[in-house]
């Protein structure tokens, strides 16, 4: 494995997981749980904030200082992107899935019909999407290795490659050589969310296939890194251990990450499990308050991170959060594979809770004063001029 960092040979690369091994879940949320209002306090008055502040920005006693978080954060994110939102929207490819993941529509032991998308029916979807305005998209599968795996995502981008600026990836965790074909083929960015950092908990939700390998999961990211791909984006899934904990654990990871993969963008975003075909209930709620907070603590410790908001968030919290911190969003969403034109009637992931148009997004964005933008000029200057 070639490092495209250094250049050099790596037989076994350092990865997060021996900072990960440093830490315990417990003492973490003790932490976090006992910070008082002085801690808050102090943290407030300060202008620059490290991992340290994340911890307090995230306890419950800062609730009672959302509105002077949420002001900050809005200052910061008006300053260091202006006042837009990139627009995006996810292109499901397959349902066909390996694994047993318990909160998940595709889930292997789900009965339910399987499908993956042909090159004919993989440029409908497109062309609707095109009609709509989209020129960033998020090409989304399940985690199928036999029939769903690098040569049909090379032969996809291949397909779509000359009708978005920006193409992004949220598929099975591969290896840094498969992650480097990504790249070339013209791969913009790839999210990876650990879903829990609590290991025992990781076990119980994630029982068959691959993904039940906690560590090589952990360790994606760096693969990624690793092959200089330019932009990483982060998450947990929000439901199914402490917020708080898990986000503490995301945050680690990121500041991690921006130090080592420093020519590298990151991203973050906030999916709340959702209703979907046979999962299991939220064993941890957080309403919409919790994750004004979460973002805000994300805003004020890390001026540069991209946060994304995605369709699985109601209308209400999403039209609000537009001018707090948030710099993407997805609008018409679809999460079935040919949900647009092709088969819409096939099994989604899970229920999207703003179900209104792109063009209705976007008409909301501008009621804001904010600009929606479907075309990253600073890549486009970048890769093509
Ligand atoms: S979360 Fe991903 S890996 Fe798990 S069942 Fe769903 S599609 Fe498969």
């Amino acid at each position: 494995m070639i490092c495209k960092i250094c250049g050099k040979q790596n037989k076994k690369m350092n990865t997060f997981k021996s900072i990960f091994e440093q830490y315990n879940w417990d003492n973490i949320q003790t932490k976090i749980y006992e910070t008082t209002s002085k801690d808050i306090e102090r943290t407030l008055a300060k202008t620059k904030y490290n991992l340290d502040d994340f911890l307090v920005l995230i306890s419950p006693v800062a609730q009672n200082y959302l509105e002077e978080m949420a002001q900050k954060c809005h200052e910061i994110t008006k300053k260091r992107f202006g006042k837009t939102i990139q627009m995006y929207a996810p292109l499901y490819l397959s349902n066909e899935c390996q694994n047993i993941c318990t909160y998940c529509g595709f889930s292997l032991d789900n009965k339910i019909k399987r499908k993956t998308l042909t090159d004919a029916e993989i440029k409908l979807e497109v062309e609707a999407l095109k009609n709509t305005g989209f020129d960033h998209v998020l090409l989304v599968t399940g985690e199928a290795n036999y029939t769903v795996n690098i040569n049909y995502f090379l032969n996809a981008i291949a397909l779509i490659r000359e009708e978005f600026s920006i193409i992004s990836v949220e598929v099975q965790p591969l290896s840094t050589e498969d992650y480097q074909r990504l790249h070339d083929a013209g791969v913009y960015s790839v999210l990876v969310y650990q879903e829990t950092y609590h290991q025992e908990v990781y076990k119980k939700y994630h029982t068959k296939g691959k993904k039940s390998n906690f560590d090589y999961r952990l360790e994606t990211p760096d693969r990624i890194g690793t092959a200089g791909i330019h932009k990483i984006g982060l998450g947990v899934l929000l439901g199914l251990e402490d917020w708080r904990t898990d986000s503490f654990f995301n945050a680690l990871h990121l500041d991690y990450l921006q130090k080592k993969y420093w020519q590298t963008k990151y991203s973050v975003s906030f999916p709340r499990l959702r209703p979907a075909e046979g999962i299991i209930e939220p064993n941890f709620i957080m309403d919409d308050k919790d994750l004004t907070q979460l973002i805000c603590a994300y805003r004020l410790w890390n001026e540069d991170l991209e946060i994304s908001i995605s369709t699985r968030e109601n209308e209400k919290f999403r039209n609000n959060i537009i001018p707090i911190g948030v710099t993407s969003m997805s609008a018409g969403s679809k999460t079935n594979p040919g949900g647009y034109v092709v088969d819409p009637q096939s099994l989604e992931q899970f229920e999207i809770s703003d179900e209104r148009s792109a063009a209705e997004i976007s008409k909301i964005i501008k009621s804001k004063g904010y600009e929606p933008v479907w075309k990253d000029w600073d890549l486009a200057y970048s890769q093509k001029l």
